[in-house]
């Protein structure tokens, strides 16, 4: 199989494997137990954050862990204070437009921020939304389908300027730019451990320190009381083994994604009435979504899959009845062309040959249909 899906998770890296295998056979205290045993798994937790802290230079005080970016991302808007307006942007992931949604049915005041047709959030939309007060806003760092990334060092400085509080969700940025939550300037932020080879089912929320945060689960007592049960140990070590390797190849991940993309962006030039979307866009190194005139991206992703090639389509038609994407919807592209939508995200293992296979198996389905 050629997987060229990324975006959506990626396999869990060896060395990542290994850090986490003792605390499922060996290391299985619980880490709240006080003796010897416990403490060890304890240790292990800290060592994790730590590395969770310094791939997205942060204090390691200001990072929780959660079960993945979708529980973040809902403890995040869920600092909310009650009855207060709040806004997110039109290109968000569903794990912030749902719980947007019902807390707008619980009567908050809810705005989407548009974008423009590159899925930049403007400059304008921005100074709309400031005399609303709005009680917090929440704008992503990189788009999952897309790959578009978003000035939110800047758009935090405008915001935080009028004391409005900021989420962004970094789940596709961390381990493929170079992340700061201290730069950013913003008051949470997501990740998501199973997007950066480790495993599923754990993330983080990191906060600045004057944060409320109400936490979601209440119970013993962990991670600072904000999120309560016993920690899932190896999925924490093993986030924190992936994050310290993200932040060591960072340089040299980035730079052969990048070649990647642009050996792919070159191929599929030669293909009659083919797009990229966002195509001159500051995007992820990794991420390609493209559409070809009159092809349907289902049908083409299913043609894709009998050759042995994962891609991932613009429509989840299965969580959206068949509606094509929001995303593309909001930067301005029609329902026909949006149904064209097929995305390539590369990681560390796809090659230069498969580039070229892609290409040339595109290629020949495009003629056929
Ligand atoms: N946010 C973005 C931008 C994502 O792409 C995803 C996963 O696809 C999530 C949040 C949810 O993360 P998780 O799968 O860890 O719940």
């Amino acid at each position: 199989m050629i997987y060229l899906d990324h975006n959506a998770t990626t396999p869990i890296d060896g060395r990542v494997l290994d850090a986490m295998l003792p605390f499922l056979k060996m290391f299985y205290g619980n880490p709240s137990s006080l003796y010897r045993h416990g403490r060890i798994v304890r240790s292990a937790i800290d060592t994790a954050r730590g590395q969770l802290a310094a791939v997205c230079d942060a204090d390691a005080s200001q990072l929780i862990f959660t079960s993945g970016g979708t529980e973040a991302n809902n403890l995040a808007l869920a600092t909310l204070a009650p009855q207060s307006p709040f806004a997110i942007s039109a290109i968000e992931h569903p794990s912030i437009t749902e719980p947007a949604q019902h807390l707008k049915g619980m009567g908050h005041a809810l705005t989407i921020i548009d974008v423009d047709a590159d899925g930049l959030v403007t400059e304008e939309a921005i100074d709309k939304l400031i005399p609303q007060q709005p009680g917090l806003v929440s704008i992503m760092l990189a788009n999952n389908e897309t790959g578009v990334i978003q000035n939110i060092e800047h758009i935090t400085g405008r915001l935080k300027a009028s004391n409005i509080t900021v989420h962004t969700d970094a789940v596709q940025a961390l381990g493929k730019i170079p992340l700061s939550f201290r730069r950013l300037g913003v008051d949470l932020m997501s990740l998501s451990s199973h997007k950066i080879y480790g495993p599923k089912g754990c993330g983080a929320l990191v906060f600045s320190k004057s944060m409320p945060i109400k936490p979601l689960l209440r119970g013993g007592g962990q991670e600072q009381g904000l999120r309560a049960g016993t920690e899932n140990v190896a999925a924490i070590v093993g986030f924190g083994k992936a994050a310290e390797l993200a932040r060591a190849e960072l340089a040299e991940r980035n730079g052969r994604l990048l070649r990647l993309r642009q050996m792919l962006e070159q191929g599929l030039g030669s293909i009659p009435g083919l797009a990229v979307f966002a195509g001159h866009t500051n995007r992820l190194p990794n991420t390609v979504q493209f559409g070809i005139h009159g092809v349907d991206g289902e049908m083409l992703l299913m043609k894709l899959d009998r050759k042995g090639i994962a891609v991932s389509s613009g429509s989840a038609c299965a969580s959206s009845g068949g509606k094509p994407s929001p995303v593309l919807s909001a930067m301005g592209i029609t329902d026909e062309q949006a149904k064209t939508a097929i995305r390539i995200s590369f990681g560390e293992m796809n090659t230069e040959a498969e580039v070229f296979e892609f290409i040339n198996i595109l290629s020949v389905l495009v003629n056929q249909a």
